[in-house]
C-alpha cells in the first residue's frame, strides 16, 4: 500500500521518535559499558557475562536504528511500504506493528539470510 501524505507525516514522526529512543538507549549502553559500576575483581565473571549481554543489547539497538534510517530513506524516496526483497506491497497491519519493516510478511518469513 502507498501511504497517503498525511500518513507519511505520521509514519515519519513515528520513525523519528523510535530513532530518538534507540539513539538514547545506545548512548546509555555505551556509558554503562565504559563505567562499570563495580570494579571488584571478584565480580569479574559476572561482569564478563554482563558485557556480553550489553553488547547483544547494543547490537540489537543498532540494527533497529539501521532499519529505521533506511525506512526514513525509503519514505523520502517514495517507496516506503514496498518490500525491498520482492517489490510487493507490505500490508498495513505489518507496517503498523513495525513501521521500519523493509520486507513483506512472506519475504521476512522466508528470510534468505538470517542477516
Ligand atoms: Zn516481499
Amino acid at each position: 500500500m502507498h501511504p497517503k501524505s498525511e500518513d507519511e507525516d505520521r509514519i515519519r514522526n513515528l520513525l523519528l521518535q523510535n530513532k530518538a529512543v534507540l539513539e538514547k538507549r545506545v548512548n546509555t549502553i555505551h556509558s554503562h559499558a565504559r563505567n562499570p559500576l563495580d570494579a571488584d575483581s571478584g565480580e569479574q565473571a559476572a561482569q564478563l557475562g554482563n558485557v556480553a549481554v550489553v553488547a547483544a543489547l547494543e547490537k540489537e539497538a543498532i540494527e533497529e536504528l539501521t532499519e529505521i534510517r533506511s525506512a526514513l530513506q525509503r519514505l523520502e524516496a517514495g517507496n516506503y511500504g514496498i518490500c525491498t526483497a520482492c517489490g510487493g506491497d507490505i500490508n498495513s497491519e505489518r507496517l503498523q506493528a513495525r513501521p521500519a519493516s523493509a520486507e513483506c510478511v512472506d519475504c521476512a518469513e522466508l528470510g534468505p539470510s538470517e542477516r
